[in-house]
């Protein structure tokens, strides 16, 4: 008998409607008579409601609190899946994450799965139950409740798939599959059948929400194979492996755009050494991830100028860092919140030549100014203005023969 993950995200059981529709999926796979073990979201929109009423709180809302409060949306949807494969006549019960347990480590609002207690589970599998397994959270050696960071059902669902040792993980989510880029943002995008880890790390990482990437990073490194599918449509998905066959001869695999990326440039700072180091050292003890990074060739030798990118969230309190630090001296400081990063990805890259160069003429053929640039061995990425993307992406996407 083959084990099944399956995996259901917020708009999958967006409604009662859409929990009655993905409890006909579960039961199917009962049917074909696997061992099946669901994980949930909460439904659509819970979380955020939850986040913001966080924020009407407090603006500097208990992070252990707002673990408590953010996990509480997939205890409503787990029991009504259970409830509803009850109705139609078959074993089921939910299960939060203290009960298990799943364990985890790190920070508060984005701590990491270590270890999954699945004693229980296992017998209530072999006694014919299905279990109802609540994404997103665990809980820390402190026994509170802890999150693993947004969409982390999906890290949820291969921590499971690895210690229950399952035959397949399945992802059931509102799109087909992985496509070349949003298909929601550009028509033509394409389904892809199969993409390797690497790239759907680097899709996920640099916007393409489909999949959350500590979910590829588990996925890679317990080799566990994963389907993306529809819960909507009864359509073959995609398979994100590391198995090397029948993969197609695409340079590049996908495009990936983030949202929410915000510039800063300080003016003339001293141009000797220990000055990045100065200036990004507060930012990284506040948490603050600094993304791409350029540094101006100093003109006089004396100063230089210092462009990096953050996340728009984070702007306010980078530019109160910036200004509070005293062991730095700078002319100016300019901010720009309408950017976004626009990247392409695919291991067809390492042995092409010339890329770099079709990237950038694409862009200029479309009359795009590229702000920043930031390459690894399997992606590209260009800094743009926000009102360029989808511009930007159009013209990648018909580049690289992607339409
Ligand atoms: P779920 O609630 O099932 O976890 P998400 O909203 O997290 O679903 O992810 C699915 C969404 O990801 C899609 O609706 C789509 O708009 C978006 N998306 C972004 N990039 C891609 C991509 N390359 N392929 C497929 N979907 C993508
Ligand atoms: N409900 C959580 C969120 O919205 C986790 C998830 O959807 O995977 O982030
Ligand atoms: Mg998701």
């Amino acid at each position: 008998m083959k084990t099944v993950v399956l995996k259901f995200g917020g708009t999958s059981v967006g409604s009662i409607d859409r929990i009655k529709k993905v409890s006909k999926i579960i039961a199917s796979y009962k049917k074909k008579r696997y061992k099946v073990v669901v994980i949930s979201s909460a439904m659509s929109g819970v979380t955020n409601d939850l986040v913001n009423k966080s924020k009407l709180i407090s603006n500097n809302f208990d992070l252990a609190e707002y673990d408590a409060l953010v996990s509480t949306g997939e205890q409503v949807s787990c029991a009504l899946i259970a409830g509803r494969l009850q109705h139609i006549g078959l074993k089921s019960r939910s299960w939060l994450s203290w009960q298990l347990p799943i364990i985890t480590e790190g920070n508060y609002s984005s701590a990491r799965i270590n270890k999954i207690n699945i004693k229980e589970l296992n017998k209530y599998i072999k006694s014919g139950g299905i279990p109802i397994v609540a994404g997103f959270q665990g809980i820390n050696k402190n026994f509170r409740i802890t999150t693993i960071g947004r969409s982390g059902s999906d890290a949820t669902a291969i921590m499971l798939a690895k210690y229950i040792k399952a035959d397949e993980c399945i992802i059931y989510t509102d799109v087909e599959g992985v496509y070349t880029t949003d298909p929601r943002q550009h028509k033509k995008a394409k389904k892809i059948k199969k993409i390797f880890y690497d790239e759907m790390l680097e899709m996920a990482s640099l916007g393409s929400k489909v999949m959350q990437p500590t979910s590829i990073q588990d996925a890679k490194l317990n080799k566990i194979d994963i389907k993306v599918k529809s819960s909507f449509a009864f359509k073959s998905g995609t398979l994100i492996t590391n198995s090397k066959k029948s993969f197609s001869d695409q340079i590049i695999t996908g495009i990936s755009s983030t949202k929410n990326d915000a510039k800063i440039t300080i003016v003339g700072v001293k141009d000797r050494p220990g000055v990045a180091a100065s200036i990004f050292k507060p930012l990284s003890k506040n948490l603050i991830n600094v993304d791409m990074v350029i540094q101006n060739i100093s003109q006089n030798g004396k100063n230089t100028d210092l462009t990096f990118t953050i996340k728009s969230e984070d702007l306010k309190k980078t530019e109160k860092l910036i200004k509070e630090n005293k062991s730095i001296s700078y002319k100016k400081l300019s901010f720009d919140r309408n950017v976004s990063k626009v990247s392409i990805i695919g291991v067809g890259m390492i042995t092409t030549p010339g890329i770099t160069y079709r990237m950038f003429q694409a862009l200029a053929a479309k009359k795009i100014n590229i702000l920043v640039i930031s390459t690894s061995e399997i992606k590209i990425s260009v800094l743009v203005s926000a009102k360029h993307v989808k511009k930007a992406i159009a013209s990648l996407h018909k580049e690289f023969k992607l339409d």
